[in-house]
């Protein structure tokens, strides 16, 4: 795999392209499970093996469906519902809190060769939003549904919904009331039907804040027809207020797909909305730049300058690349005719 790996103002600016040439083998994927201040020493061994693992069993997943000659919209969903039903990541089940001490969570995918696309925001009891995000785009006239009228269709289509608390994770609570205390707001009653308190090591929300509300989830897919689909799924920011919706469900912005390219973000979506981050990458990619040019352009130069922080994970013409100006992202890629790529931290592959 080749790499990049430079300092920039604001941090680290990490990419890597995949191990192979693809074009003429067929399929790939890559994901991301959030980025954030993440280094080595700040995880215990058992932590980091838990992500490696979960990162590990969802290229595998991916990577086995599209060489048994699954479509990838099947694939990107198939992966991301794994990755919302894992509570280490802010996406359906372990999603960060809202101020008023709620699960709200954002999702949308879209599809390269026609550009179709679907999106929800702040759907509060919709097991896995990336469903209802995919079935938005196949199933409405409509591309982004939000709040309870997303909830009414997903009811509709005999969606699988959850009471909010299903969502709840203690070390999320803890890091949103840790937040709440922050800004001086009241601390939100426990959610009905959250389980007993347990006790949270500070260490451990210390590395939640600096991993940034962290564990987002992104895949992107090529099947062996070539179609590029890209899917991203979030909670969004932890202790967001006022009906807060970041870039994750904004297509252009956290998820992009072309016929040539797929983009899926994660970070500050105040960023990402502006600058339009995934839609640039592709769309400077297709204009001729290599994907570590536009890499380099748009994540090491634009993001970092405009004071932003985050990552993406791509799929162009040549396979998987990514980068991210934190210290780190939890990310994975697969292409035929090699092993998984599983990494943490700026300095690996
Ligand atoms: N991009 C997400 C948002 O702003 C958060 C993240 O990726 O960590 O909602």
């Amino acid at each position: 795999m080749r790499r990049l790996l430079m300092s920039v103002c604001a941090g680290v600016l990490a990419s890597g392209a995949a191990m192979a040439q693809d074009e003429t083998e067929g399929w790939a994927i890559v994901l991301h499970g959030g980025a954030g201040v993440i280094e080595r020493g700040d995880m215990d061994a058992d932590t980091e093996a838990a992500y490696r693992e979960a990162l590990d069993v969802a290229i595998r997943m991916g990577g086995e469906l599209l060489d048994d000659g699954v479509a990838a919209i099947d694939a990107v969903e198939a992966v991301i519902r794994y990755l919302e039903d894992d509570p280490k990541f802010n996406a359906g089940r372990g999603a960060v809190f809202t101020s008023g001490g709620r699960n709200e969570l954002d999702s949308s995918i879209m599809r390269g060769s026609d550009m179709q696309a679907g999106a929800v925001a702040g759907v509060t009891t919709v097991r896995h939003p990336i469903s209802l995000a995919r079935a938005v785009m196949e199933r409405s006239p409509h591309v982004m549904l939000q709040s309870e009228g997303a909830e009414e269709f997903a009811a509709s289509l005999e969606l699988e919904l959850v009471d909010n608390s299903y969502f709840f994770t203690e070390r999320r609570w803890a890091s949103m009331v840790r937040k709440v205390r922050e800004l001086g707001l009241p601390i939100p009653p426990r959610p009905e039907g959250a389980p007993e308190p347990e006790p949270i090591r500070e260490g451990a929300l210390d590395l939640m804040e600096r991993e940034h509300a962290f564990g987002t989830v992104g895949v992107v897919a090529r099947d062996r027809s070539g179609e590029i689909v890209a899917g991203t799924s979030t909670g969004g920011t932890t202790a967001k207020r006022w009906g807060r919706v970041g870039d994750s469900p904004i297509i252009g912005a956290g998820t992009y797909a072309t016929s040539e390219c797929g983009v899926s973000a994660t970070g500050t979506g105040e960023y990402f909305i502006r600058l339009n981050v995934a839609a640039r990458i592709c769309t400077y990619i297709e204009a001729g730049q290599t994907p570590d040019d536009a890499l380099e352009a748009v994540i090491s130069r634009d993001l970092t300058a405009m004071g932003g922080d985050g990552g993406v994970v791509i799929l162009a013409a040549d396979g998987p690349h990514w980068a991210f100006n934190t210290a780190g992202m939890y990310r994975a890629s697969w292409t035929p005719g090699g092993e998984p790529v599983v990494s943490i931290y700026g300095d690996e592959d």
